[in-house]
């Protein structure tokens, strides 16, 4: 085993012990982020923030080398919930290795992608600037991005002077040029919880109920009529889901709250703005409160730019991609120049038993190795 890869797979399981959920605090996880970017040469930039539930929260930006310009590499510290990790012979947080994988919680998803190129940075000596971002929050809409884009001297510096950058988000090494946004919103109905054995209570269902067919009529239309399709994504569709839940959920008290959890995935060539106002105009007619819960816009490049083409000569491939989940990118957009292209299959992420390959580790260490090194 070359040394870079054991390197990437020791950093790997080191990021991999701190069970950095995205409910729980990335702060420990991004002290040891910031230590090796210092270690190796990088002024860190470290932006803290507190979550909806008062959690605080990390994202570090970092430069190195003189100039301006010059290549980015983005990531992110959290990951999803272990509750249903299933190996038996490891657990969630330790970056088993067993078979040319390593196993754990953020192995895919994408501890492993930024070991790989916190290893290729302690290789190279570039002549010109390289950037690390690495955000909180994006498997929960993306807020730690929104805070780089707001509050983030360094990523303003990227955005004026023309950064190259690249998010590692497992696609196989591919190399991604667009992907899908995110809508996400709740329908709340509200009643009053009593025992169900007083007259006391107001039974939210009850008035969301009647709501559900349009929105499901709504929600249908929009999967099928070709205004709300885009040809560049497989399936085509906003992927409209939908998911009901009531609190409290016990069976002898009246439902107090009944909400109707809508998710879509926003296109780049699709305008859902019509989509948006009628669920609000139903919502309205019905009594009922819509909610925002987050919105995360759709991101593309052209497939054709000069960018897009020197990083598929890096990792020889013929064409570029599209992908329909949604990443850090949409939000920080403002990076014209900006592709996808991680260690890892989006396959094995966010899985009971996630898991990187090897190979795609050390050859992820090789490719950001390669596009630090390249003028871009
Ligand atoms: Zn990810």
């Amino acid at each position: 085993m070359s040394q870079r890869l054991s390197r990437a797979i020791e950093l790997t399981q080191q990021m991999v012990s701190f069970p950095s959920v995205s409910d729980r605090s990335n702060v420990e996880v991004s002290q040891f982020v910031a230590a090796r970017l210092a270690e190796i040469g990088f002024d860190v930039e470290w932006l803290t923030y507190e979550d909806e539930e008062k959690v605080p929260k990390v994202c570090v930006v970092a430069k190195r080398g003189a100039g301006l310009g010059g290549v980015a590499y983005l990531a992110h510290t959290d990951v999803v919930p272990a509750e249903d990790w299933e190996p038996d012979f490891s657990g969630a947080f330790e970056g088993y290795q067993k078979d040319g994988r390593l196993y754990g919680r953020g192995t895919c998803d994408m501890k492993g992608s930024l070991a790989a190129a916190l290893t290729a940075a302690a290789n190279v000596h570039n002549d010109q600037p390289l950037y690390f971002v690495v955000t909180s929050d994006e498997e929960v809409g993306m807020r730690g991005a929104s805070f780089v884009n707001q509050h983030s001297k360094l990523f303003e510096e990227m955005v004026t002077h023309d950064t190259m950058g690249i998010v590692g988000e497992p696609t196989e090494l591919q190399v991604i040029h667009a992907h899908k946004g995110a809508e996400s919103f709740a329908i709340v109905a509200k009643g009053v919880s009593a025992h169900t054995s007083t007259n006391g209570g107001v039974n939210a269902n009850y008035k969301l109920i009647p709501a559900l067919s349009r929105f499901l009529e709504l929600r249908n239309r929009a999967e099928t009529d070709p205004q709300y399709h885009d040809k560049s994504f497989d399936p085509p569709t906003l992927s409209w889901n939908m998911t009901i839940s009531n609190e409290p959920e016990a069976v002898n008290v009246t439902t107090s709250m009944a909400i109707l959890n809508n998710f879509f995935r926003a296109m780049p060539a699709v305008d859902h703005e019509p989509l948006l106002s009628e669920v609000r105009r139903i919502a309205e007619q019905f009594g009922l409160e819509c909610r925002t819960k987050y919105s995360a816009r759709p991101w593309s490049v052209d497939p054709q730019s000069d960018f897009v083409g020197k990083m598929l000569e890096l990792t020889g491939q013929q064409r570029s991609y599209s992908v329909c989940y949604a990443t850090d990118a949409g939000v920080l957009q403002r990076l014209r120049r900006m592709v996808i292209c991680g260690p890892g299959s989006i396959e094995q992420a966010h899985r009971c038993d996630e898991w990187i390959s090897l190979d795609q580790l050390s050859r992820g260490v090789e490719l950001y190795e390669r596009a630090f090194m390249t003028r871009w």
